[in-house]
């Protein structure tokens, strides 16, 4: 091929007349076609400067930016199969919400809502006044209020109730979540300065109330979700530090990370610590993530005494971390579904999915493993498998759920090449590689078609 010179390469003008190309315009504006258009040619422009040779016949030019376009077009965020054996992933949006929650999303997206309406006074109401009574009557507690997300509900308590002062919390309970939320660093950034004590697998009652002075203004506890600190340790009860705390005027929080909302044993599910339970014990503030194991929207929900409460939702940061009528809507929905836990579940899909029978998982997977091998031939090695699900989103890190899965190898295929493959499809499935397999992890997964690739 003939080197090309920047003269053969045609103006926008020329690109622009091509039939398809007008096509494009119409479905998307001339301007936006006209600007892709110009970024081609001129990167075009660059590439010849520097001697390379390449197609610039218009044909060329119109298919990229076709092709541009379609792929603007796209979503960015595609629903993706989840057989990576973790029912809360955190990269894949936590929770699936139950039906009842996304009617509810879609009234209050399609319509005008009585967000912050009160319909019976017809005055000014309060948005988070539509989840109080509910979240009151779940946990025992006088109050309750809402923001983003339990990273929110955190930083808004410290900046609220300790703001210029300190902070006492267990160097066994410095934790940290994926994804960058590390106590410490919450506690610094809310204003307030952090104090240790205690050691990471000793702390005592003693240590507490020997760092207790004028000048501290709040005790937090936070449930080390994602860890267990084993061996020789001892750690104080919410019980004790309430005590202390009652002693000397002081709050007690308490960071529950996922919480629960009713004791799971009853569905033969490992005991995640209950928002009750703390309440009983005597904290002023609990905190715990709407996404998590309540099997909710992304929310940070805060219940407690009124007086902590109140001043919580006067603080103006509030504003700036209050959830919209769409997390409200599905909130509401998802609350109200533990009004009747024997229920959940079958409606609850967190719930579901953490309860599904072995045997009803088995089906699925020994019909997947049969298309797969069908689809990818001989050459693959598919079986099923008794394997391990997690709950994820660091609730009960070492409790594993025994599963099904359908492992894959090839003799010479590596094994993140077939992790690519499963994830490339459209859409795309999400394994995981474990001991020298692919695995595909058969407990959220409806139809064992869903995890064969096209
Ligand atoms: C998950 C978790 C958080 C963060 O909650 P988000 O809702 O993800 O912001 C905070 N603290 C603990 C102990 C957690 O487990």
């Amino acid at each position: 091929m003939q080197k090309n010179s920047l003269r053969e390469l045609p103006s926008v003008d020329e690109v622009l007349r091509s039939d398809r190309l007008q096509k494009c315009a119409d479905l998307y504006s001339i301007g936006l076609v006209t600007e892709i258009v110009r970024d081609i040619l001129k990167k075009m422009r660059g590439k010849i400067i520097d001697g390379h040779t390449i197609d610039i016949s218009p044909e060329k030019i119109e298919a990229l930016a076709n092709n541009y376009l379609e792929d603007m077009l796209k979503p960015s965020l595609k629903k993706v199969v989840n057989a990576s054996g973790v029912v809360l992933h955190t990269n894949l949006g936590r929770a699936i919400l139950c039906n009842e929650a996304i009617e509810a999303i879609k009234i209050a997206a399609c319509h005008p809502v009585n967000l912050e309406l009160n319909l019976e006074e017809g005055e000014r109401g309060n948005r988070d006044g539509h989840l109080e009574d509910i979240l009151c009557r779940l946990t025992g507690a006088e109050a309750a209020t809402i923001v983003n997300n339990n990273a929110a509900a955190l930083f808004l308590i410290l900046n609220t109730l300790a703001e210029a002062k300190e902070v006492i919390i267990s160097r066994g309970e410095l934790v940290e979540i994926g994804g960058s939320f590390r106590i410490p660093e919450v506690i610094q950034k809310s204003g307030c300065k952090l104090i240790e004590v205690g050691t990471t697998n000793m702390t005592h009652l003693s240590d507490y109330i020997s760092a207790v002075n004028p000048d501290t203004a709040l005790l937090l506890k936070a449930h080390t979700s994602n860890y267990r600190i084993i061996g020789f340790t001892s750690n104080v009860d919410l019980k004790e530090v309430v005590k202390i705390g009652m002693q000397h005027s002081i709050p007690v929080v308490e960071d529950l990370g996922s919480g629960s909302l009713i004791d799971l044993s009853q569905f033969g599910l490992p005991s995640e610590p209950q928002v009750k339970k703390s309440i009983e014990a005597g904290a002023d503030v609990v905190t715990f993530s709407g996404d998590k194991l309540l099997g909710g929207p992304q929310a940070g929900i805060i219940v407690g005494k009124e007086n902590y409460i109140r001043r919580i939702n006067k603080n103006p940061l509030k504003r700036a971390l209050r959830v919209d009528k769409l997390t409200i809507a599905a909130m509401e929905a998802t609350l109200k579904l533990y009004l009747k836990p024997d229920t959940l579940p079958a409606k609850l899909p967190t719930l579901r999915f953490l309860t599904r029978p072995v045997p009803e998982i088995t089906l699925i997977a020994e019909e997947a493993s049969r298309l797969l091998k069908q689809r990818l031939g001989k050459d693959y090695f598919v079986e099923v498998e008794n394997g391990e699900s997690k709950i994820g989103s660091g609730s009960l890190p070492e409790e594993i759920i025994t599963t099904k899965v359908v492992s894959i190898t090839h003799k010479q295929i590596p094994l993140k090449k077939i992790f690519d493959m499963f994830l490339k499809n459209n859409p795309p499935i999400l394994g995981r590689v474990h001991k020298g397999k692919f695995l595909l992890d058969m407990r959220m997964i409806e139809k064992a078609e869903d995890v064969v690739i096209k």
